[in-house]
């Protein structure tokens, strides 16, 4: 049996699950008993961790209680993650778990890193006399944050389907394979009455902050650019790109060539990329540039709506009557600013 500390440290892991299922108390105990008071507080500070920092945050570990409150903040803050009903918090607080985890996992053995690694069916090799960790490109495609420019398969050596990684690297991945669970099992479940009902002014005031957040980001002069005329694609992908996602090449590409067609300079576009949680200034500003054609021969167009279908990133589910009469992303903007001047 893992030590009851790894379980507070790592509350995602199969073996946390079945001791909280085993030994904890029932979801109306953890609700409501005095007992658990600490680890509801704990839940929220998870959430407002995850939030504001982006990490959902480290408490001193000393007592045994210490870790069973711990580990059972984990499955409540979850529950009320679902009830704030917002995509962006959930992805939010998904990346403060999965964050929060790699700062954990680099201080790891790498034979503790490839336990997890098999949690999440990572197919990974490693060789101990060599020391050399390798990851199937499958799994490495899926996860690894390939938009930054060491992390490229051409930077990378791969034989017979697998690529060579780093002890770091595995943790990263990790870090991804993790938030996209999180992601996942958060969208599945809806909000249980109990837990509104015990945790309605928290939830109640984080729904606030998010909004204020949200309008926060919306009315930010952004360039000449109005975030509310962007259509439904572009919208979709700069709120993943903001709540830390791992955006495909191909949504980053499409919206940094569509920005730039508006005019909008590298900074402003560097400005708009800026609140995601995994922010890196140097990395962003390169891969804009290279699309942008400052750094390269070419300055690409932004794709239309044919291709984006193709890549699956026009939201079939959001799209919208103007979307029907347009072909091209560029277009919905301009009919949206030319509906806006007629209306002034
Ligand atoms: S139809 Fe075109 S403009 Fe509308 S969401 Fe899809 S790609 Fe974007």
């Amino acid at each position: 049996m893992v030590e009851l500390r790894t379980l507070a440290t790592y509350p995602f892991l199969s073996d946390a699950k079945s001791y909280v299922t085993k030994t904890a108390p029932t979801v109306e105990d953890l609700l409501n008993d005095p007992l658990y008071e600490r680890a509801r507080v704990i839940g929220v500070e998870r959430l407002d961790n995850a939030f504001h920092d982006k990490d959902v945050g480290n408490r001193s570990l000393v007592t045994k209680s210490d870790y069973i409150m711990e580990l059972l903040s984990y499955p409540l803050a979850r529950m009320v993650a679902v009830c704030i009903e917002d995509t962006y918090f959930k992805r939010r607080y998904a990346l403060g778990e999965a964050v929060h985890a790699y700062r954990n996992f680099i201080n790891e053995s790498t034979a503790f890193l490839l336990q997890i690694a098999a949690e999440f069916s990572l197919d990974v090799l490693y060789n101990e006399d060599t020391n050399i960790l390798k990851i199937s490109f499958l799994d490495y495609l899926h996860y690894a944050p390939t938009r930054y420019k060491e992390w490229k398969m051409i930077n990378r050596e791969m034989t017979k389907g697998y690529i060579r990684i780093s002890h770091k690297d595995l943790a990263r991945i990790i870090q991804e394979a993790l938030r996209s669970r999180i992601n996942e099992e958060l969208d599945e479940r809806r909000c249980s009455k109990a837990v509104y009902e015990t945790f309605s002014l928290d939830i109640n005031r984080i729904k606030h902050s998010v909004m204020m957040h949200r309008k926060k980001i919306e009315a930010a002069p952004v360039g000449t650019l109005d975030v509310k005329k962007l259509p439904p694609c572009m919208k979709e992908i700069l709120a993943a790109i903001q709540a830390g996602e791992n955006v495909p090449h191909m949504g980053r590409f499409a919206l940094v060539s569509f920005l730039h067609s508006l005019k909008l300079s590298t900074n402003d576009i560097l400005n708009m990329f800026s609140s995601a949680p995994d922010f890196e200034e140097d990395k962003t500003r390169y891969q804009i540039e290279h699309i942008t054609g400052s750094t390269s021969s070419t300055a690409y167009t932004p794709p239309g709506c044919d291709k984006m279908r193709t890549y699956g990133i026009c939201p079939a589910d959001k799209i919208d009557d103007l979307c029907k009469r347009k072909r091209h992303p560029l277009s919905y903007y301009k009919a949206r600013w030319r509906e806006e001047k007629k209306k002034a």
